[in-house]
């Protein structure tokens, strides 16, 4: 996923901006793996394979949020 896009996510629980933390990144710049994170209702989002993980808490699996 690449930064400029990700700029543009917020929370999707109460629409605040969003903190990227960068944990893998290819050539070109595109976050392979990051936390993001929401500092109103301090969730955080990870960002695995490309994808950002956003889904509501009722589809969550924490156990695949945990780092390895
Ligand atoms: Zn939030």
């Amino acid at each position: 996923m690449k930064l400029n896009t990700i700029a543009k996510l917020c929370c999707p629980f109460d629409k605040q901006d969003l903190q990227l933390k960068t944990l893998a990144q290819d050539l070109d710049q595109n976050v392979i793996e990051g936390i993001l994170s929401c500092k109103t209702c301090l969730r955080n989002y990870p960002i695995i394979y490309g994808v950002p993980i956003m889904a509501p808490d009722e589809y969550r699996q924490i156990a695949l949020e945990q780092p390895r």
